[in-house]
């Protein structure tokens, strides 16, 4: 069987679904075996590339970047998958929708800057007035829940992809564990 190319994507989470995949240990030689990672943080791709089999997203929408860059990760991909809680339900980045972008701009740079309050407005990425989950932005293909998921969840997903299977992460996951 040909090797799968796999990609990681990190949207608005904090980087604790990518650390429960490393929590995988020695597994992630194993999967190495049948997966080439081609995008990720992990490594040192800039582009993401055409023709991926599997991408976990880790993290919610929030951005006008998010949505650009999520959009094109799904046109280049065959079975895309919402890793952690953030990405399935908006989770902690979620928490600003109670009252939205513009007052949470003010309070972080301008009631509680101690020099030069200002919000900044050039090469940032605009926020959404709302954070999404990714599925109402893209359609998803598989969801494993957590915060983060566990390594098992993980392992098991991709491995049942490797062997062309549909996974079933039911009964490793639990929505905030
Ligand atoms: S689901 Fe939890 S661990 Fe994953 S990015 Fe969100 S806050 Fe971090």
């Amino acid at each position: 069987m040909r090797k799968l190319k796999l990609a990681t994507v990190w949207l608005d989470g904090c980087s604790g679904c990518h650390m429960s995949l490393l929590d995988t240990d020695e597994r992630i030689v194993t999967l190495l075996q049948h997966v080439d990672i081609v995008y990720s943080p992990l490594v040192d791709a800039k582009v993401f590339p055409d023709d991926v089999d599997i991408a976990l997203i880790e993290g919610a929408v929030s951005t006008d970047e998010d949505v650009v860059k999520l959009k094109k990760v799904r046109s280049r991909t065959k079975i895309l998958i919402a890793l952690g809680d953030c990405a399935v339900t908006g989770n902690v980045p979620a928490m600003r929708n109670t009252c939205g972008a513009g007052p949470c701009l003010n309070r972080a740079y301008k009631e509680l800057a101690e020099l030069h309050p200002q919000i900044p407005s050039e090469s940032l990425p605009r926020l959404l007035d709302k954070v999404i989950p990714i599925h109402e932005t893209v359609a998803v293909d598989l969801h494993i829940p957590g915060c983060p998921p566990p390594a098992d969840a993980i392992f098991h997903a991709l491995y049942e992809l490797v062997l062309r299977k549909q996974p079933d992460v039911k009964h490793l996951t639990r929505f905030g564990r």
